[in-house]
């Protein structure tokens, strides 16, 4: 059994990344700019942020703060979504999510410049991802493709389970999978029989908020387990969607928790900036 870890593969990325990033200054004299929305304090968001920002400065990426309080308006955020659009000084923009409650996500997603938007989210990149014309490709399920070619795993033609249909994950992810020639079967609450699903599985992807609640009977033996799935214990720690252990005695190969494409969201956002950088600089 192979343990998937992000770690490599996220760094051979941030290397390709650095590397594009020195090329492209040297070309151009500019360096890629990432504006950095945040609003409110929540915990988790602020570590994700504080990590995205540590990749920019590793990569040669600046990074420029838009912070807001928890009661910033819908029309405050719109107003500087507009401004760093306009600025040509800066090329991405990750706009941290969930927003606080009350806040319209898809109308500040739907604000963001499509080609600025980092995160891949923008309708517009998702249509080009369905049409089969990838521009901006959502960093987490550009992340599992990372991973799942580093570690050479065959997708044409293998049965591809993605449990989870979020437009952040499931969604672009099953359109990668099936882009690659898988045969694609999506996932949901209202799925019936969802172990056996998951167990014709050759390759289980899994990215539904549900900590362990896929069990090793689910996973078919010498199955490829991707777990993208993030939960908080009421231990303090970090638990997948997957129960690790009893998936690892029957799988080929998974991703652990954290340690696998937790690492990668990050390393797909460095990527997904400087791929906005070098097609506003007109050096894609
Ligand atoms: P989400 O928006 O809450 O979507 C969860 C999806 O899972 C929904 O489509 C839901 O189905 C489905 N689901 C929930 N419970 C299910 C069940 N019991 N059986 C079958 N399907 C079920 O979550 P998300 O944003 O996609 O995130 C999913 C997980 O990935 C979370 O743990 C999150 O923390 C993690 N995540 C990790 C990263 C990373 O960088 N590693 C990035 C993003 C997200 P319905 O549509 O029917 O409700």
């Amino acid at each position: 059994m192979q343990i998937l870890e992000g770690k490599a593969v996220a760094a051979k990325v941030l290397a390709e990344v650095t590397a594009g990033v020195a090329a492209l200054r040297a070309r151009t004299g500019v360096q890629p700019t990432l504006a950095v929305i945040l609003i409110g304090e929540d915990p988790p968001s602020q570590i994700y942020v504080r990590n995205k920002k540590r990749a920019a400065d590793e990569v040669g990426i600046a990074a420029r703060d838009f912070l807001f309080p928890a009661g910033c308006s819908q029309a405050e955020l719109l107003e500087t979504i507009r401004t760093i659009n306009a600025d040509p000084s800066i090329h991405g923009i990750l706009l941290q999510l969930p927003l606080p409650t009350g806040m319209g996500e898809d109308e500040a997603v739907g604000a963001i410049a499509p080609v600025k938007d980092a995160d891949g989210l923008h309708p517009a990149n998702l249509g080009n991802l369905l049409v089969g014309k990838p521009s901006t490709v959502p960093c987490t399920p550009a992340g599992c493709l990372e991973i799942l070619d580093f570690y050479g795993v065959a997708l044409e033609g293998a049965e591809a389970v993605v449990v989870g249909r979020s437009r952040l994950v499931g969604k672009p992810l099953a359109q990668l999978l099936l882009a690659r020639n898988a045969t694609v079967t999506m996932c949901h609450t209202r799925t019936r029989d969802l172990a056996g699903h998951c167990r014709r599985a050759d390759v289980l992807c899994v990215a539904a908020g549900r900590p362990r609640f896929i069990t090793g009977d689910m996973v078919k033996e010498g199955a490829v387990v991707i777990d993208v799935g993030v939960n908080r214990l009421d231990t303090g720690k970090l638990a997948g969607d997957v129960d690790f252990d009893a998936a690892a005695k029957r799988a080929r190969a998974i991703t652990p928790v954290p340690g696998g494409v937790g690492l990668m969201t990050v390393a797909m956002l460095m990527k997904n900036t400087l791929l906005a950088a070098s097609r506003q600089l007109g050096a894609a």
